[in-house]
């Protein structure tokens, strides 16, 4: 089974693709997990990826492909796999098809904007354990404190308001024409993605089967 999720920021992708891998055994590759890693390792395309977001730019196509091309021939996707956060333009969506024919369902995990906004500002994390809260749905016990160790929680610096907007905006432009895309070629499957992780989840089981 070849996956493809889409979702914007903090519409709940990790925790979805987590359930679905362990169910369905498929092979989870998040593109932005393994340039950070190439970077981390320094690799020669770590080091190019690099430059490239050092100085604001995305990473070219070119590039994204023939990360993902080396990654699918790896033996843990003998099975299928879920591509996390590629592809994200219609451009990369049809050099995906060129690769590997074409993918058996798109997944957009849908969430309204207003909702995904009171997510990502009401993010806190623990700089020091990583442990991560919600100032409303699961508060600290003690305002601003880790519970795990103490540590004064802080918030990511583009978790704000403004730059949440930002971030929804760009997804909205850049994954619209891409869910039209997949919707077209009958592969796209759009979940509600207002509810809790195991509703959401079942809805995607019933669809890919259990
Ligand atoms: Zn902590």
């Amino acid at each position: 089974m070849k996956l493809v999720l889409i979702g914007a920021p903090a519409a709940g992708k990790g925790t979805q693709a987590r359930k679905i891998i362990a169910k369905y055994q498929l092979a989870y590759i998040s593109t932005g997990d393994m340039l950070r890693e190439e970077v981390a390792k320094g690799t020669d395309l770590g080091l190019k990826a690099k430059d490239i977001m050092a100085s604001g730019g995305l990473v070219s196509d070119e590039l994204i492909i023939a990360i993902v091309k080396e990654r699918i021939k790896a033996d843990d996707c003998k099975n299928g796999f879920i591509l996390d956060g590629f592809p994200r333009t219609v451009v990369q969506a049809q050099k995906l098809d060129e690769l590997i024919g074409s993918i058996d369902k798109a997944i957009y995990i849908n969430v309204p904007d207003e909702v995904m906004l009171e997510r990502i500002t009401g993010r806190l994390t623990c700089p020091k354990c990583g442990a991560s809260y919600h100032k409303v749905s699961i508060p600290p016990k003690q305002e601003g404190i880790c519970d795990v160790c103490g540590s004064e929680l802080t918030q990511r610096k583009d978790d704000t308001l403004e730059a949440g907007k930002a971030r929804l905006a760009t997804f909205h432009q850049q994954s619209e024409p891409l869910v039209d895309y997949y919707k077209e070629q009958g592969h796209l499957f759009e979940v509600n993605g207002n509810k809790d992780a195991d509703s959401i989840f079942a809805d995607i089981a019933k669809e890919l089967g259990e």
